[in-house]
């Protein structure tokens, strides 16, 4: 029992088929999703919201227990608002977009999410994800999506072939409080969550990390005066050698998270005579609190090699997992909710062929081997797994408190961005002569502008409605023409894409000297057009307005031009890091580079020497320890001034490939 909240009960139903008789024909459905939690709920309301008739079934009947999710991105949100409940979510929330990080006693790092102005969405919210799964709920609800509780999935076959209609058929078996019942969809969407019972019915492996180590999680209600700002420690002195996290969340609620270490117990752990007193340590003796939940978790980073099998399809934690520092999880699987519902809704409708899926899982599975990067380097950093790691990660904080450069280097969780699609085959590239200064690419997720459109004020994100969208930028004779012409009239319309037509003279600006927001954001000028999907990725862009290359790039957009195969990532995640490529093309320096040095003093002009004494000189009198955490510093510092990753890298190489056999203490 919480203090602050009660768990909801669903009802529970008979389903239908078990009161047909034994020769009736079960309806077979378009889609149906396994799993109510965050994940399953956005794809069925958007699948709903797309015109889909899909039915959501789940075991359980209420929302996820205890304490999970906390914080949802502004990408999150604005998915959210697609889906016509932002503002609950919202108003329910802890809004926030600063960070602060402590060694020891000091304030080494922090960071402010949105530092600029013009976005409707906060960087972030806080919420307990038991009250993210009732707004879900209920909006589903209202979306009259059908779900179904307490009715568990425990068989499926993907392989059966419907006999009157000779089409491919998913069947399931699915057991309820009134019996076992058989259920038929042609699509399947597996939102399990990541214990995923379909994916191992299906024999389907997840591959990558485990991590061994363990966290306390402590919720405890308190009024207390603390910022709503992301405060994390390591190596406070109220936690010897490990590290905490404290959010706000909704009613009062704050949440703590201990690191404890892989041998610590976690039942003894859970125990109020050890929790209460850890927390007390850390919030001083003036702080009163309550415990509103303890619970001790592990986990892990990995994903399925694909996320797409024939006709089913895994998202959230189903399909990839990583740790909970910067909050990947629920973010990243309503993404994966919100590249995957237009896309099956179009396949469903037959407006566009099943190979538009397999973007899906090229997409997506790029996605997660970002998260799972991004998540695997800063549990690397706040749970370092040898003492090596843990002198770099000490030396990085020590020098945060003295150096700018360490800061940036300072991981205590990259909070979840959304994954810009820069190889989806989906995408139409610019053209050479269009080049846009901005920091939007085709296959980015759009960013949010005040807009002025047809008189009002909004916001440019609210104006895409779940269809394909043109954003027009108009004041350019021939694109005017273009645009109103009674071909692309139709088009328009034929396509069911919604145009945005703008004058940039009109669009709000921060102040009177300053180019309109979305200018800038977009740099946009006279005659632009920029072709968006229903999840508010680009598509395509052009500086001048031009029939067809648009309906090319729509085409390409929803599938409908055979590409090749899609070059995705079918290889496990940690295989999958984007190799170094651009502008950090430096080669390392093996030739003598040391400066001589031009001096009249010459018994000590060369470079080479001199660095080679000040080295041995800086170790005089220190002990192992402290010898291998100068040299730390050190190479850090050098690093930063080499600023050359490819450098970087071909350096460690070098320093590797030199195999010896004898230790360099003999
Ligand atoms: C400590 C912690 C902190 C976290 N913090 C964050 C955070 O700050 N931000 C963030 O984005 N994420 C966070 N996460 C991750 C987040 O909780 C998960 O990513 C999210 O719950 C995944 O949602 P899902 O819908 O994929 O799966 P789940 O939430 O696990 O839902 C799966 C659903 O499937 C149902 N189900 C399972 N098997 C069957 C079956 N056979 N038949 C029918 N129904 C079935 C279950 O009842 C359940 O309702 C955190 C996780 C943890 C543990």
């Amino acid at each position: 029992m919480l203090k602050t909240y009660q768990y909801p009960k669903f009802t529970y139903q008979r389903p239908p088929e078990l009161s047909l008789g034994e020769n009736r024909m079960t309806k077979r459905f378009p889609v149906i999703v396994v799993g109510a939690g965050p994940v399953g709920l956005a794809c069925a309301i958007d699948l709903k919201q797309q015109g889909i008739d899909c039915l959501l079934i789940d075991e359980d009947d209420t929302v996820s227990i205890g304490s999970r999710g906390v914080c949802y991105a502004k990408r999150t949100l604005e998915i959210f608002d697609r889906l016509n409940m932002g503002n609950d979510v919202v108003n329910r929330g802890v809004s926030w977009q600063r960070g602060r990080t402590f060694f020891r006693n000091d304030e080494v790092y922090h960071f402010n999410l949105l530092a600029e102005s013009g976005h409707e969405r906060p960087a972030m919210i806080n919420l307990q994800q038991y009250h993210l799964e009732e707004i879900l709920q209920r909006r589903a609800a209202q979306a009259q999506v059908d779900m179904r509780w307490r009715q568990k999935v425990i068989a499926v076959d993907h392989s059966s072939v419907d006999v009157g209609t000779h089409t491919r058929t998913v069947q399931l078996q699915v057991e309820s409080p009134d019996g076992v019942y058989e259920l038929s969809c042609d699509w399947l969407v597996v939102a399990d969550g990541a214990r995923s019972s379909i994916r191992r019915m299906m024999g389907l492996d997840v591959e990558g990390k485990v991590f061994t180590d363990r966290f306390l999680i402590a919720d405890v209600v308190m009024q207390a005066d603390f910022p709503s700002e992301r405060w994390f420690w390591f190596d406070p002195p109220f936690h010897r050698n490990q590290s905490v996290l404290l959010h706000r969340q909704a009613d009062k609620v704050w949440r703590i998270d201990f690191q404890l270490g892989w041998d610590a117990d976690p039942e003894e752990e859970k125990k109020p005579e050890r929790v209460i007193p850890r927390i007390q340590a850390m919030l001083g003796e003036e702080h009163r609190f309550e415990l509103e939940w303890v619970s001790v978790y592990t986990f892990q980073c990995r994903r399925m090699l694909s996320f797409r099998h024939g006709p089913v399809l895994f998202v959230g934690d189903a399909a990839h997992q990583v740790s909970p520092f910067g909050a990947r999880g629920a973010n990243s699987g309503i993404q994966d909710a919100d590249n995957l519902a237009w896309k099956l809704a179009r396949v469903v409708k037959c407006q566009s062929p099943e190979r538009l899926l397999d973007s899906y899982n090229q997409e997506r599975v790029c996605a997660a081997d970002e998260n799972i990067l991004n998540s695997t380097r800063s549990t690397d950093f706040i749970t370092p797994k040898s003492s090596v790691s843990r002198v770099f990660r000490n030396a990085t904080l020590d020098l945060a408190n003295h150096f700018p450069f360490a800061r940036s280097m300072v991981n205590s969780g990259r909070l979840s961005l959304p994954t810009h699609y820069l190889d989806s085959l989906l995408n139409t590239a610019d053209l050479p002569s269009d080049h846009f200064a901005c920091a939007l690419y085709p296959g980015s997720p759009m960013c949010d502008a005040p807009i002025m459109v047809n008189g009002q004020s909004s916001w440019l994100l609210r104006n895409f409605n779940g269809r394909f969208v043109l954003l027009f930028v108009k004041g350019d004779e021939v694109s005017d023409q273009v645009v109103n012409s009674e071909a692309m009239k139709r088009w328009i319309e034929s396509a069911n894409i919604h145009l945005i037509a703008i004058d940039l003279l009109q669009q709000p600006r921060a102040s009177n000297d300053q180019d309109p927001w979305i200018k800038t954001r977009l740099d946009l000028q006279p005659g632009n057009c920029w072709l968006m999907r229903p999840d508010q990725h680009l598509a395509a862009r052009f500086r001048k307005a031009a029939l067809d290359p648009l309906m090319k790039a729509f085409e390409r957009a929803t599938g409908q031009i055979e590409q090749p195969a899609a070059s995705t990532r079918d290889v496990a995640p940690e295989q999958a890091v984007a190799p170094i490529s651009g502008s950090l093309t430096g080669a390392l320096r093996i030739e003598p580079n040391f400066k001589d040095f031009d001096t009249p003093v010459l018994r000590d002009y060369q470079g080479n020497d001199r660095f080679y004494d000040m080295l041995i000189n800086a170790h005089r009198n220190l002990s192992d320890d402290a010898s291998s955490a100068l040299n730390a510093r050190l190479l850090l510092l050098l690093a930063n001034h080499i600023g050359d990753v490819s450098v970087l890298q071909q350096a460690i190489e070098a320093a590797k490939a030199i195999q010896t056999s004898t230790s360099y203490k003999e």
